[in-house]
């Protein structure tokens, strides 16, 4: 009976003291990654930092059109239009606008 009653002591501290160590060593590694993960994010930031410095972003905002009589680029919303063969034609200027519809 005093036995069974000491087995059952040493359990409950054999128990207690593996989750004490379990949860020492959850923290640890816990704490480990959660620092792994922001030197990681930190590095992460930095070099798309760096990538964008290097090689901006176009600008996305419109779309381009080439001009129809000389060829150049110009955004969409900003360029002249006009109407040729049923489609929308693109000028980069009303100089153009004008030699395409005497041509
Ligand atoms: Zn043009």
């Amino acid at each position: 009976m005093v036995r069974a009653l000491l087995y059952a002591l040493i359990s409950i501290v054999a128990i207690s003291f593996l989750r004490m160590v379990i949860g020492i060593i959850g923290k640890g590694f816990s704490d480990l990654m959660k620092e792994e993960t922001e030197a990681s994010r930190a590095e992460r930031q930095a070099s798309s930092a760096s990538s964008q410095a290097k090689a901006p972003p176009p600008p996305t905002r419109g779309e381009l059109k080439a001009c129809r009589t000389c060829g150049t680029y110009v955004v969409a919303s900003r360029a002249l239009t006009g109407a040729v063969k049923g489609e929308t034609a693109y000028y980069c200027s009303a100089e153009c606008k004008a030699k395409n519809a005497a041509a």
